[in-house]
């Protein structure tokens, strides 16, 4: 099937699922968007990228940063940062606590809030202005210098962090929080307020399904840890609804609270999908059913 008569077919197909979910409002300044928005975008190794829907509409990426975060930490120190996070699916809500003194503050995986935050404080040591630093890299992959944080999602998202705040505090009293609790928080929020488009993010995440290759030819992964990332979003990018994802989707995803999910087909391609009604788990609901509609139609599940 030709791509853009594919992507007009997965558009038909979740129609009747747009405005379904519930868009997420623990951060007030997410609950203004409309929950009927619905894009899809698909950048091939050669950096072309096509989309319907709102594709080009920017949208708070919230924990799909959590992949480009971990991405730039494995690139400047490979395996210090596993002594720190473990990779192991956590079959909890993505901002649990329960875990935490199980594991003596370490976090199960690096995509639970838990574990993003240990990589965010550990970028933070790495480079100083970690948030900087990621909106560097999405700026130059993405192709797109108008790249900002959305400084009322950031607020709001700051004013209401006591769960954040806790889990960096509780991972602190074990040692595993090199920098200020309130500097790696601060970093974090403004990680995760990023606004991006499904353009952009499946133009960002193309290294991932090119083996860790940039855009402009450089590594910033090795093959090895560009399988190892793919395959902690496949595990663990979707919280406790990993295997559900794994089962209906079959490709690496991360999904975020604002609505998008970036997947990967390694080898092929990046997509991006946006729409904001989300799941009791935090998933997009019309955007795991396009993905499942799109790796059914062309065969590229990985299974
Ligand atoms: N910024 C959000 C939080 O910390 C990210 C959560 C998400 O997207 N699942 O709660």
């Amino acid at each position: 099937m030709e791509l853009n008569q594919l992507l007009g077919r997965i558009v038909d197909e979740v129609a009747p699922l747009r405005g379904s979910g519930v868009v997420a409002d623990y951060i007030p300044a997410l609950a203004r968007v409309d929950p009927a928005h619905f894009g899809i975008a698909i950048a091939d190794l050669e950096g072309r990228v096509r989309g319907v829907g709102d594709w080009q509409m920017p949208f708070s990426v919230q924990s799909i940063s959590k992949v480009f975060t971990l991405a730039l930490v494995l690139a400047g120190s490979d395996e210090a940062l596993w002594r720190r996070v473990g990779r192991e699916p956590s079959g909890n809500a993505f901002n649990s606590l329960i875990q935490l003194e199980h594991e003596r503050g370490i976090p199960r995986n690096p995509f639970i809030n838990a574990g993003a935050l240990t990589v965010t404080d550990e970028l933070i040591s790495q480079v100083g202005d970690a948030s900087g630093e990621l909106l560097a890299f999405l700026r130059t992959e993405s192709g797109n210098p108008d790249l900002r944080v959305d400084a009322e999602v950031s607020a709001s998202e700051a004013a209401h962090a006591d769960r954040n705040l806790a889990l960096t505090h509780f991972m602190a009293s074990y040692g595993n929080v090199r920098n200020p609790v309130a500097t790696v928080l601060d970093q974090y929020v403004r990680q995760c307020s990023i606004e991006m488009s499904c353009r952009d993010l499946a133009l960002a995440g193309r290294f991932l399904a090119a083996h860790g290759v940039r855009r402009d030819g450089s590594e910033l992964l090795t093959r090895r840890q560009a399988k190892r990332v793919n395959a902690i979003m496949l595990t663990c990018g979707t919280y406790d609804a990993a295997g559900d994802f794994a089962y209906r989707v079959g490709i690496p995803g991360k999904s975020g609270v604002g609505g998008g999910i970036l997947a990967i087909v390694p080898g092929r391609c990046a997509i991006a999908v946006w729409s904001p009604g989300l799941d009791a788990r935090g998933n997009s609901v019309a955007g795991v059913a396009a993905l499942d509609h799109f790796t059914t139609l062309t065969g590229w599940s990985i299974f």
